[in-house]
């Protein structure tokens, strides 16, 4: 009587599957005219794949910028509520217990996040406005310069030298001060270090991928992968910037990136970031897509794992490339609820 390998995928996601990294809450903003959306456009899909946990991020478009900030990032907080009020389906969590209880009643937990500080502008204060909102993870910035430091170029050299602002190291005590998870993803490689300086506790890449594969200063060089481990800290793996040419965006490349940080730090230290992002590409004009492509890089979508519901086909792929039931649950699932039981 030996299992199947559909069953021994759905073994391996009875605890479910986490994304540290998912831009729901700019597509609800998007899409706010309409009612139910998280029941229209996205349970289903999540339910397929077995998602547990999904990191979901505020995120401002440029447009919105400076003084719609905080309003946008305030109306995206209002849809999630609104949404998962209609939905039933989904709890927004701000602890461990939360989240465990959330999975003992089916419920997929969504753990506020944010991709850059514009929405505070420069005042501190409103970090703890946001926290109480459900705020519990944060990365410092996008790839544009904001009060708290500049971003990661999308090319492999000629980001920004300065590092943190004092109001960007602010930031990164305060969080650590209300337990808000410090996320490295996004930052200037000067920035890195400068956080990295100023944490005591275990720091989180919530999705990037190795400059091994794809060189470019939005993502991570093998040193800066040996600093989160040194920390006890963990790396998601994005779906979306797996290599710079279209042939080799691959599922299996996905999980060369996988391998490489834990070839590095361990299998302890590596975990899942998807960012998926096809989706709203494709909601946009041909101008947008092609001003986007031009204004950061050209992403290749990966065709085998462009949504939640494909990430029982990426377990599938590690048991075939002789990753143990152990290591896959630690990438799936265990690495992340590490970092949730240190921080929240
Ligand atoms: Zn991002």
């Amino acid at each position: 009587m030996s299992e199947t390998i559909d069953e021994h995928v759905t073994r391996l996601h009875r605890h479910g599957v986490i994304d540290m990294h998912f831009d729901l809450p700019m597509d609800l903003y998007d899409k706010r005219g309409r009612t139910d959306v998280l029941g229209t456009d996205f349970v289903d899909d999540l339910a397929a794949g077995d998602i547990a946990v999904a990191g979901v991020a505020l995120y401002l478009e440029d447009r919105y910028l400076p003084e719609m900030g905080l309003r946008v990032a305030l109306d995206q907080i209002a849809r999630l509520y609104l949404e998962v009020d209609a939905s039933q389906r989904f709890s927004i969590c701000r602890t461990r217990l939360e989240i465990e209880r959330a999975r003992e009643q089916q419920k997929i937990a969504l753990l506020l996040t944010m991709e850059g500080v514009e929405p505070l502008g420069s005042d501190l204060d409103l970090l703890r406005v946001f926290y109480e909102l459900g705020l519990r993870s944060l990365c410092l910035t996008h790839v544009r310069r904001n009060a708290a430091g500049d971003g990661g170029l999308f090319a492999q050299t000629g980001s920004p030298a300065g590092g943190l602002t004092a109001f960007g190291r602010d930031v990164v005590r305060e969080c650590e001060r209300l337990g808000i998870i410090v996320d490295l993803a996004h930052i200037s490689p000067a920035g890195f270090n400068d956080i990295i300086d100023t944490t005591t506790r275990p720091p989180i890449i919530s999705h990037t991928n190795a400059r091994k594969y794809f060189d470019i200063e939005r993502n991570v060089t093998d040193e800066q992968i040996r600093m989160i481990g040194q920390r006890g800290g963990v790396i998601g793996i994005n779906a979306v910037l797996v290599s710079p040419k279209k042939e080799e965006a691959t599922l299996d490349r996905y999980i060369d990136h996988i391998e490489h940080v834990r070839d590095l730090i361990g299998i302890n230290a590596v975990a899942i970031g998807f960012d998926f992002f096809e989706f709203i590409f494709r909601q946009w004009s041909e101008p947008e897509q092609v001003a986007f492509q031009k204004k950061f890089t050209h992403a290749h979508f990966v065709p085998e794992l462009g949504k939640h519901s494909d990430s029982r086909g990426l377990t599938r792929r590690l048991i075939e490339r002789g990753f143990s039931d152990g290591d896959i649950e630690a990438i799936l699932y265990r690495n992340w609820m590490r970092i949730f039981e240190e921080w929240l």
